[in-house]
């Protein structure tokens, strides 16, 4: 390392557009579930890249993938056929609802393919006129156009607009609301299973099954966002899957590339038939050794033995944090499921941030309130004691 902390901040402040406030700290490597800054510091990762490490840092097969990828084909675009990208798909076809996979690079990439397939199949075969969207209070997915349009943030939205035309809002968890903005124009119906950025709000038992109904009535397709909340995160290896009901379409990205930049829609085959070569693409999507690495995440994500860790990781740390609302009264509310979960307290969350930075913990949060927890699925039970001790300082501290 040539430069020093306050180097790199000042050079960062000077000429990476300012979209983010980050605190003061240069992280600087990662082994296990610690990050270490330049200082030395070490901290207790508990955002894990916002879901995307969910084997940590420095796992030896992803490693051994990236090298042995990258050694034998690093890029070649989607002129061509290649191997990774082949298995990849296999995997996500015979572990899911779906037969067919769409790879992108990101989440929103991966919503703005979901909302093109759905406006594309709502105008084909014996199908006209569909091509208007319903999304819900609370929602997030994405900043481009498409992705924006269906974000509920008004604060997000607003300086961008004109936007995506067509897009109805409902409240999350109503299905009266829902009832009235899904029409015979609606192509399709966005939903997170369980809202990440919005909250940490878990769909009520019936919520997806009765939008399952509707959008069957209506005939609209079923999109499932599981950017943040899929892939092993709740414990399941699909976060929709204790609701029983399928989507059409389902979003993914966040962990698939064990931290490469990967993103992949999911389609029934109804879906699917209705596309064409040309009518979506990109450049970068499937890349080798991205798809390398995602095999490695799946197989080890699904393994039944894995999922049933993260569901007593997170029975440990939700029994954890009900400890902590009963101790200290700032505790307003606990929901989640698995390895995902809000804490919404009585104060200003960027404050237990900091105080956590400095009891070297990394947490995230979302909105004002909500302190958010995702942390690598790979925690053990002496990680969850640590989070609850210093978690259990910082209340203490709020209450006094
Ligand atoms: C993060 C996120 C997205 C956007 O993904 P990016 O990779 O940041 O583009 C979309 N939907 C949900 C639910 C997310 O959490």
């Amino acid at each position: 390392m040539v430069l020093g902390t306050e180097e790199i901040i000042a050079l960062e402040k000077q000429y990476v557009l300012q979209t983010y406030r980050r605190p003061n700290l240069v992280l600087d490597r990662g082994e296990g579930v610690y990050v270490y800054d330049l200082e030395g510091n070490r901290y207790l990762d508990l955002i894990g890249g916002i879901a995307v490490n969910a084997l940590g840092y420095g796992d030896s097969q992803v490693l051994e993938a990236i090298g042995r990828q990258a050694n034998r084909l690093l890029h070649v675009s989607n002129l061509y056929h290649t191997e990774p990208q082949a298995l990849l798909a296999q995997l996500l076809v015979e572990h899911s609802f779906a037969q067919r996979v769409f790879f992108c690079n990101s989440g929103t990439e991966s919503i703005e393919a979901a909302l093109k397939f759905a406006r594309k199949w709502g105008q084909s075969g014996d199908i006209s006129g569909k091509n208007e969207f319903v999304a819900f209070t609370g929602s997030f997915h994405g900043r481009t156009f498409g992705a924006l349009s269906t974000t509920w943030k008004e604060r997000y939205r607003a300086p961008f607009e004109p936007l995506v035309p067509g897009v109805h809002f409902a409240a999350f968890n109503d299905l009266d609301s829902a009832a009235e903005a899904v029409t015979d124009k609606t192509c399709a119906v966005i939903v997170e299973p369980i809202q990440g950025e919005g909250g940490i709000n878990l769909a009520d038992e019936g919520f997806l099954a009765g939008l399952r109904q509707l959008c069957d009535e209506r005939g609209a397709l079923l999109i499932f966002d599981e950017v943040q909340c899929g892939l092993g995160r709740t414990g399941n290896l699909w976060a929709h899957e204790p609701y029983e009901v399928q989507p059409d379409i389902m979003c993914l990205a966040k962990p698939l590339g064990g931290g490469l930049p990967i993103g992949a829609t999911l389609m029934t085959d109804r879906v699917a038939q209705t596309i064409e070569p040309g009518d979506h693409g990109s450049t970068f999507a499937a890349n080798p050794v991205v798809c390398s690495v995602a095999q490695v995440i799946f197989r080890r994500v699904s393994h039944p033995t894995f999922l049933a860790s993260v569901r007593a990781r997170g029975a440990e740390l939700l029994s954890a944090l009900l400890g902590l609302q009963k101790s200290y009264g700032v505790v307003r509310e606990i929901r989640g499921r698995g390895l995902m979960w809000g804490i919404e307290i009585d104060a200003d969350v960027q404050q237990v941030l900091e105080r956590g930075r400095e009891l070297g913990m990394l947490m995230g949060n979302a909105g004002e309130h909500v302190l958010r927890l995702l942390p690598p699925l790979t925690i053990e039970s002496e990680h969850v004691g640590e989070l609850a001790d210093k978690l259990g300082q910082i209340l203490k501290e709020l209450k006094a």
